[in-house]
């Protein structure tokens, strides 16, 4: 069997027996005009497909791999504990050692606790803010993504300013009338919702910098004004940093900033590409959870031992050395990408750190010639672009280079 039909026929079969044949929608190649690739292995910088097309992989299990794939330290991190078992629905040593390995380094991360999924972490750090302040509203701004549980499914109304609407069948209506949304950078909204309705807000949650609608950097002025608002009416700061914990230093944009928010939710890189999600912040607020609080929250699989091993051992390799390796890397790699592509399909490419964002004109045109070159980028135009570890070599900025040249 050729390779173009073997492709086809797995995502045929998954077509029959999955909706839309993928089990995350980004996945789909939507709008592509294309079948999703089916990978068959992947290491370093690079992905094959099952028909053994290699491509240099921007999108990273979208940023879970800071060090590349296959990372030799992860592996034998994790054959290690495989050897002893994968699950035990009790304490382990893993779970202990990456929470003390965080709470020591990041100041305002004073507990920390383990769950599955970026989702899950933003879940509990709403309940537990709502617990905390015994208030039920939530700000939450447009063009920033906290996974997808019901009260994070919003979007600005299109009539009256604050009041919002599901941005998905399914979410109940009580959900969207707890939910403001304003628009990033808005302060005098900002301002005026406070100053109406500040002792019904229990949280004000945002992603310090936006990276899931293209890479949104914000002011850091507007934060520092969250943090004045929140403080002035006793409400808290959510912080979410699943893409950018671990990613813009070992801190995250907190760090960067100088902003201690009240809680912190990460995902992707913590877990190494493994499934871990985590909520922190500071003690009193954390001992709300249960069993200690009344706050409850639980999980079966939580700080599962292989996806804790696989976190660890990832976050020890990110030393200052490690940042800075990456963030020259990053830069020529984006300079690479501005010179063969400005100015025809792209327009603009927007990078902070090692993250960046392409922005097309015709994102299919982009997608289909990258991926033909064998570079695959995430299949859609609001997602940004991950460099890695493993792409910090010369093999692989010439291997780019060449693929560039068209
Ligand atoms: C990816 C992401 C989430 C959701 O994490 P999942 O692990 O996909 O549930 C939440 N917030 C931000 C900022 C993210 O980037």
């Amino acid at each position: 069997m050729n390779g173009v039909c073997a492709m086809t026929s797995y995502f045929e079969r998954s077509l029959k027996v999955v909706p839309g044949g993928v089990h995350s929608p980004v996945r789909s190649f939507k709008g592509l005009h294309t079948s999703p690739l089916f990978i068959e292995r992947a290491e370093g910088g690079c992905l094959y497909d099952t028909d053994g097309k290699s491509y240099i992989d921007f999108c990273m299990s979208f940023g879970p791999l800071i060090l590349g794939h296959k990372d030799p330290e992860v592996e034998e991190s994790l054959r290690l504990a495989l050897g002893k078992g994968w699950t035990y629905g009790a304490s382990e040593r893993y779970s202990l050692e990456l929470a003390e390995y965080i709470v020591e380094r990041i100041p305002f991360v004073q507990q920390i606790r383990f769950v599955n999924s970026g989702t899950e972490a933003v879940m509990t750090a709403l309940r537990l803010a709502r617990g905390y302040t015994g208030r039920d509203k939530v700000i939450k701004f447009s063009g920033c993504y906290h996974g997808h549980c019901d009260s994070m499914l919003i979007k600005a109304g299109s009539g009256v300013a604050s009041l919002a609407e599901a941005s998905s069948l399914g979410v109940p209506l009580g959900v969207t009338q707890d939910t403001y949304v304003l628009e990033l950078g808005d302060t005098r909204r900002l301002t005026q919702l406070f100053d109406e309705q500040g002792t019904k807000i229990a949280a004000v949650i945002i992603e310090p910098l936006p990276a899931n609608n293209g890479l949104l950097i914000q002011d850091p002025q507007f934060l520092r004004e969250l943090v004045n608002h929140t403080k002035r009416f006793g409400a808290l700061l959510i912080f979410d940093e699943v893409i950018s914990g671990f990613r813009t230093g070992f801190g995250g944009m907190s760090s960067a900033l100088g902003i201690n928010p009240d809680l912190v939710t990460y995902g992707k890189i913590i877990g190494g590409g493994l499934p871990v999600g985590a909520v922190g912040g500071k003690h009193e607020i954390m001992q709300m959870l249960a069993p200690v609080g009344d706050v409850y929250q639980a999980g079966t699989l939580s700080a599962n031992p292989l996806a804790m091993v696989a976190g660890l051992a990832t976050l020890k390799k990110l030393n200052v050395d490690f940042y800075a390796r990456l963030d020259k890397y990053s830069n020529a790699i984006v300079e690479l990408f501005r010179r063969a592509l400005l100015p025809r399909i792209v327009s603009e490419i927007i990078s902070y750190r090692s993250l960046f964002w392409i922005k097309s004109t015709n994102f299919y045109e982009l997608f289909q010639r990258t991926l033909q070159q064998g570079i695959y980028l995430a299949p859609s135009a609001c997602e940004v672009g991950f460099v890695s570890g493993a792409h910090c070599c010369d093999k692989v900025m010439e291997s780019l280079e060449q693929k560039l040249r068209w």
